[in-house]
């Protein structure tokens, strides 16, 4: 892992992310190293030629945060990078800026894989409106090893979540990425309805160069799913992921969660 301290110009910057206003990524790069990250886009805008994962900068800031230029806006930790990566322990570049927002009027929200997000239990408190989503995409660890062989366990986000609820800490779960035929968004549903009663909803995205990564990776569980692949991606667009969104939406509705979708529909370019 190649690591370096940079200064960035602002930590804040807007986003196209339909649920924030702006977004914080204290990193460039990820350690976790999931397969399906749609993030690498980002060597493109900061000149690295290293593969995906075996490089993280660490932004510096000169310019402090001023929440009150946010107020009444939301802003979301981890579009590009998982904030709580194994980094944030040595580093606190992520602690250092939700401090900021501690006793403002600025939505908070954090998406992590990572239960490093505990140790910021005291600065989350003080935020307005403060919410953590965990990511999840499947329930088995033995393919979570397989698809973000840097992240923590799945049980210790559940863990992580059963904490956060008890301290009163909203949270969500966001399923993704969805991977027709291996994610059983039941079985995740089934493991953290205890702890929370909102759920997010994303399917797999295949539109990057990371598609024959994971195609690769689909045809080691399970070869037979390859053409099960080509059939949704490539030849029946957007049919399987409609019916699915709709089966999803349904499932929530019976068991009285909150159910956001973030499928998206658009045809997938051949
Ligand atoms: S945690 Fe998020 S940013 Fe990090 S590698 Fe995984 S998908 Fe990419």
């Amino acid at each position: 892992m190649i690591v370096r301290e940079i200064e960035a110009r602002s930590l804040v910057t807007k986003t196209r992310v339909p649920a924030a206003d702006y977004c914080i990524n204290p990193y460039i790069g990820c350690p976790h190293r999931c397969v399906y990250c749609y993030a690498e886009f980002m060597k493109r805008f900061t000149g690295h030629s290293e593969p995906w994962g075996e490089f993280v900068d660490v932004k510096h800031c000169a310019k402090k945060i001023n929440a009150a230029v946010y107020a009444g806006r939301s802003v979301v930790f981890s579009t590009t990078t998982d904030a709580y990566n194994p980094l944030e322990k040595q580093y606190g570049v992520t602690r250092e800026a939700l401090s900021a927002f501690a006793g403002s009027k600025v939505r908070v929200s954090v998406l992590t894989k990572s239960d490093l997000v505990l140790r910021d239990i005291d600065i989350l408190k003080k935020c307005a409106d403060a919410e953590v989503g965990f990511s999840m995409a499947t329930v088995d660890d033995a393919f979570r090893k397989k698809i973000e062989p840097g992240a923590p366990s799945i049980a210790k986000r559940v863990n992580a979540l059963r904490v956060l609820r008890e301290e009163g800490i909203k949270c969500h779960v966001f399923v993704s990425p969805i991977f027709p035929e291996i994610t059983d968004y039941k079985a995740i549903i089934d493991m953290c309805a205890p702890y929370t009663s909102e759920f997010h909803f994303e399917n797999l995205n295949l539109r990057g160069s990371f598609r024959p990564r994971v195609l690769d990776l689909v045809a080691r569980v399970d070869r037979r799913l390859l053409p099960f692949y080509d059939d949704i991606y490539r030849l029946r667009i957007g049919v399987y992921w409609d019916a699915l969104e709709k089966e999803i939406i349904a499932c929530c509705a019976e068991r009285g969660l909150k159910c956001v979708s973030y499928f998206y529909h658009e045809r997938i370019r051949k």
